[in-house]
């Protein structure tokens, strides 16, 4: 996998969300925030999260979904179940999946990172092909941008947010990433 010089990933599946702007002038991009989600919770294969994050999610389709109305979110990038990658925003845009949050005492973690959602939900194990196209996709990134940390989105927003959740293997990732 490659970052293109437009922070486009070769290989992902290029959807445009409306929910992005710039990033501060001058922001490096120091941070990658791993997520999980599914709508609704625990449902799989769907094409709810990609509607989410295009603002075209039919409300009506799901009593969970009420609750996303109005909702503007996106993320840089999809991981789904069987690893395809599904990408949103290019990396040098500021995408908005942290929310209120910070990282070692720095505010507003979408300034300065890249949001990568999973497909999952807190109480389900992930699958060995999205470790797999994790890793590879941070791989790709870390060799583009200054990245210096991994966090979960519940460590930049602790009070809010549990994703990706117990069943993320920090471990797993990790050796992963670092078997390149
Ligand atoms: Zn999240």
């Amino acid at each position: 996998m490659r970052l293109a010089p437009d922070g486009v990933v070769a290989g992902a599946r290029f959807v445009a969300s409306p929910n992005c702007d710039d990033r501060p002038p001058g922001t490096a991009i120091s941070l990658l925030v791993v997520h999980s989600i599914s709508l609704p919770p625990g449902r799989f294969g769907g094409d709810s999260v990609e509607r989410l994050f295009t603002n075209t999610l039919d409300e009506s389709a799901d009593p969970y979904f009420a609750g996303l109305r109005g909702l503007k979110v996106s993320a840089h990038f999809f991981v789904r179940r069987d690893g395809a990658l599904v990408q949103f925003v290019p990396v040098g845009r500021r995408a908005w999946h942290a929310g209120a949050s910070a990282w070692r005492g720095r505010e507003r973690c979408n300034d300065f990172s890249v949001g990568v959602e999973l497909e999952g939900a807190d109480d389900r194990p992930f699958e060995a092909a999205q470790y797999r196209r994790l890793a590879g996709l941070a791989r790709a990134l870390q060799a583009a941008l200054p990245l210096t940390d991994v966090a979960a989105h519940s460590d930049v927003a602790p009070a809010r947010k549990t994703d990706p959740g117990p069943s993320f293997d920090w471990p797993r990732f990790l050796s992963l990433l670092a078997s390149a």
